[in-house]
């Protein structure tokens, strides 16, 4: 596997400018795939995210009243400068996270394009609406703290960014202190945007600090987070002081149904694939796979055997569907889960505990699936991020439906069926934010977010704008 050199990142972009930070501790990052150190990072702290804050407050009246064309002008130039450093991005995602070339690839293109998507959206959107006698205005919230996870870390901010920008918010992005080589490609190319000073800025740091400091500050209106579950509610809880704006777009333990009627060689692949997407580290993982069980036989020897083919290894070969996972904890995180599904009874189909065959270094694990697993199973219940796949057997349509709704978690569903209309009957029975039929690739511009404890609120399109967005409504005499 290729070395790169080891570099130096200082996190943090504010005002305009690479920052001298006030932040003094350094983490080093490691190449997931070769356990190689690859950057010391300097990490910002609370005074940074402060300054940041401050850059931020300073601009935004000067965003609220740019003109529609003036916004469109801004994602645009964002747009162009992302697009630029699309290799890097992918380089740098394979690099420091382990995407598969093919993931890599797909993020580091969906960065640009879904700035140029809400560009277009802008064109038309409209920001008057006439409700009897109420001229309703859509104003910017204001300053909006976007908070993201190291997983898929330049499409989720561009894809933030392009919302609160359009509607004409300065922001304050606190990337995962585990993404710094990514969220440097992703700075410098803000960078070259050249939008005003303070209307993006970047700070690197911890939670626990930087990530607090967000959560509190009376400068920030609104908070656009993605993570887990668990930071979601204490983001939450902190920010109810100052009454923020909070959308959280949070876990998931998804699941993907196998209607009776579905052609299984078609319909195992894909689910397969939503399976273990990402390295198993994507939110949207469909990890509860649900078959009839009169078809069970049939569905696990061809999960079997297209999981056990699987080449797990190194991320830069086209030929790897499972890369290493991110980090040493990833790793163990998933050993214990892998022990837990053993101990309470599942039957291991394939994978298991350790490294696979002829992997000494490197944070890869097997690709694993588990035959047996009933809902109560903690592997069937929480979510594990990683290459796991529970198979659950149901008798009828109605005990699939039960089985799949019965979870703390409903982000994002999957049904396969022979028909499409009755698999759209299926996920409308469904609690997700979004159930894909027969595909495995979502809609861009949908609304995306999830119910239950997946989520509050969307993004994406339309409903990702308006969430960047408060309605005022002025009532005057009628003439
Ligand atoms: P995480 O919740 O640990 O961290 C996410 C971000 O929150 C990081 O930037 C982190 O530094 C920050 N943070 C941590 N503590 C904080 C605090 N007290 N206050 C403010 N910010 C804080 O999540 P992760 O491990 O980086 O990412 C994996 C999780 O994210 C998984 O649960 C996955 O399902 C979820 N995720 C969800 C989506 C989605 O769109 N629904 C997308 C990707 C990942």
């Amino acid at each position: 596997m290729e070395e790169r050199t080891m570099r130096e990142i200082k996190g943090g972009y504010i005002n305009g400018e690479f920052a001298r930070l006030h932040g003094a501790e350094t983490i080093e990052s490691l190449n997931p795939a070769t356990e190689q150190p690859i950057a010391m990072v300097r990490l910002a702290d609370r005074d940074d995210a402060r300054n940041a804050i401050a850059a931020a407050c300073a601009v935004q009246p000067f965003l609220r009243d740019t003109s529609r064309a003036e916004r469109i002008d801004m994602l645009h130039s964002l747009q162009a400068a992302i697009l630029a450093r699309t290799d890097d991005i992918r380089e740098a995602t394979i690099e420091e996270y382990g995407g598969p070339l093919a993931r890599a690839q797909w993020v580091s293109r969906y960065a640009s394009d879904c700035l140029s998507r809400t560009a277009d959206l802008l064109k038309d959107f409209p920001f008057e609406r006439q409700i009897g006698d109420a001229s309703v205005r859509l104003e910017p919230v204001g300053v909006s703290a976007l908070i993201v996870p190291w997983n898929s870390i330049a499409g989720t901010i561009c894809s933030k960014l392009a919302s609160a920008l359009a509607a004409g918010c300065a922001t304050v992005i606190k990337p995962s202190e585990l993404a710094p080589l990514q969220t440097q490609v992703v700075t410098e190319a803000l960078h070259a945007a050249k939008l005003p000073a303070g209307a993006v800025n970047v700070v690197l740091g911890r939670g626990s600090d930087v990530g607090d400091e967000l959560s509190i500050n009376p400068g920030v209106r609104k908070i656009s987070f993605t993570g887990s579950t668990s930071t979601g509610k204490h983001i939450a809880r902190a920010a109810v002081d100052t009454m923020k704006r909070v959308s959280l777009s949070l876990s998931g333990k998804s699941a993907s149904i196998v209607l009776p009627d579905a052609d299984l060689d078609s319909a195992i692949p894909l689910a397969l694939n939503a399976a273990l997407m990402n390295n198993g580290q994507a939110c949207v993982n469909g990890t509860r796979l649900l078959v009839p069980r009169i078809r069970l036989n049939e569905a696990l020897s061809l999960v079997e055997r297209t999981v056990s083919a699987m080449p797990v290894g190194d991320p830069r070969d086209p030929a790897t569907v499972i890369g290493p996972l991110s980090t040493r904890s990833q790793y163990e995180r998933i050993q214990r889960y892998i022990q837990v599904g053993l101990a309470q009874g599942a039957t291991l189909v394939t994978g298991g505990e350790g490294r696979p065959d002829g992997l000494t270094k490197g944070f890869f694990v097997k690709p694993t699936v588990f035959a047996d697993v009933h809902p109560e199973m903690d592997i069937a219940k929480e979510e594990i991020f990683g290459p796991v796949l529970c198979v659950l057997a149901y008798d009828s349509e109605d005990e699939a439906i039960r089985m799949a709704n019965d979870s703390i978690y409903g982000l994002q569903a999957y049904v396969f069926s022979g028909r499409q209309e009755h698999g759209v009957a299926i996920a409308s029975a469904l609690e997700a934010g979004s159930v894909l039929v027969n595909r495995i690739v979502p809609e861009t511009m949908a609304p995306f977010g999830g119910v239950k404890q997946s989520g509050v609120g969307r993004e994406f399109g339309v409903y990702g704008l308006e969430a960047f967005l408060e309605p005022k409504s002025i009532v005057s005499p009628k003439h």
